[in-house]
């Protein structure tokens, strides 16, 4: 019979689950009964006591491993933990949410325990055996995997299930005790990147895009890029939305134009882009052509806001399309979000 164990991690507050990991638990939750195997839910938490609470009927077994060491990303102390609770629940199957914090060590922990590791897994079939699914060749292949080799690391990309959702209530933990090599490495706090605002957010519900139309010449005869920039930032700051772009814009800066300074191309979506998960998306000024749109394959409900009745969004590839100039639209919709705040 199989073993399963689900890693998580706490997220930024150190006492809740991150998102990622509740979908790695709904998805650990769905391959225990269809194999009828054996569930355990690892933590990992500067208080994984409280970050429990959100898993008091989950029906598995709890192992947690807590404290100060463990309240942030550090690959020797996350590592250590890792493998101390894939050995306590004798794991043959490790599902594991595909954070940057799990990346890291993930593929190392594998190797300490003789195991197997892939990644960006989207889906978990089989009833006899495990079916695991993955895109190659940007989303263009996608691929069923199955292995004999035990255990078998599986790390699931966000988004492809939906967060495990419980009443808060009192889970039974069971503590596990790990031994710390010397740690070499002391994490001072975060330094934000560019202007201090982290705009790629794979959590978000909604993703943003914004295209090369919001620095181009506007019926006035002028480019009014620091406007765009306003207009954008505020959007994401009264939405928490992802920020994507069109390959049109960030490739302005290598261009010597102006560009919008917070966008690079790690915000890019598309072909030669990401192709992310969100629930939602917004398109604005951008015009929708293949190449892009091929990034938004998993984005579930899709609007955009162009001057152009004839762009790809309205020839089928967006469920709503507003024809309109997106500054005066982006501007009332801002003033909406800070009216609804207050
Ligand atoms: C091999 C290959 C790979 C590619 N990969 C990618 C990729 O990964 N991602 C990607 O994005 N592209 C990719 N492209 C490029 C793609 O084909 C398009 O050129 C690009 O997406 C266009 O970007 P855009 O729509 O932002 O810009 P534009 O084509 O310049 O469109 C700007 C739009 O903004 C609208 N607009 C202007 N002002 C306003 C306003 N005030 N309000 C509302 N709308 C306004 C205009 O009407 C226009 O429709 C690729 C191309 C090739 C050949």
């Amino acid at each position: 019979m199989e073993s399963i164990l689900v890693l998580t991690h706490a997220d930024d507050t150190g006492s809740a689950l991150s998102k990622a990991s509740l979908e790695a638990v709904t998805a650990g939750i769905d391959l225990a009964a269809r194999l009828s195997a054996l569930l355990t839910i690892g933590i990992i938490a500067a208080d994984a006591a409280t970050a429990a609470s959100s898993l008091p009927s989950s029906g598995a077994r709890l192992l947690a491993v807590s404290g100060e060491a463990f309240a942030q990303a550090r690959y020797a102390s996350d590592a250590a933990a890792a493998e101390a609770l894939c050995r306590a629940a004798s794991a043959t199957i490790v599902l594991a949410p595909g954070s940057s914090r799990f990346t890291r060590i993930m593929a190392g922990v594998a190797h300490r325990l003789s195991g197997f590791i892939d990644t960006h897994i989207t889906g978990l079939s089989g009833t006899e055996n495990v079916e695991a699914s993955r895109w190659f060749y940007r989303q263009r292949i996608e691929a069923v995997l199955s292995r004999s080799a035990r255990p078998w690391f599986l790390l699931l990309d966000a988004g492809t299930h939906a967060a495990f959702a419980d009443e808060a209530g009192t889970a039974q933990v069971e503590t596990i005790t790990v031994e710390l090599p010397a740690l070499r490495t002391t994490v001072s706090g975060f330094r934000a990147p560019t202007l201090g605002a982290q705009t790629i957010r794979p959590d978000a519900k909604l993703l943003f895009v914004a295209g090369a139309g919001w620095t181009k010449k506007q019926p006035d005869g002028q480019a009014h890029v620091a406007e765009a920039g306003d207009l954008i930032l505020g959007f994401l700051h009264a939405t928490s939305a992802s920020l994507g772009s069109s390959k049109s814009l960030v490739d302005q800066g290598g261009e010597g134009n102006s560009v919008l300074p917070f966008l690079t191309h790690l915000n890019q979506i598309g072909q030669t882009g990401a192709t992310p998960r969100h629930a939602k998306g917004l398109s604005t000024c951008c015009h929708g052509e293949e190449p892009h749109v091929v990034g938004w394959r998993f984005i579930g409900s899709r609007r955009a806001i162009s001057l152009d009745p004839n762009c790809g969004w309205t020839r089928g590839k967006a469920d709503v399309v507003y024809v309109a100039d997106a500054f005066p639209v982006m501007a009332k919709l801002n003033a909406l979000l800070e009216a609804a705040k207050t």
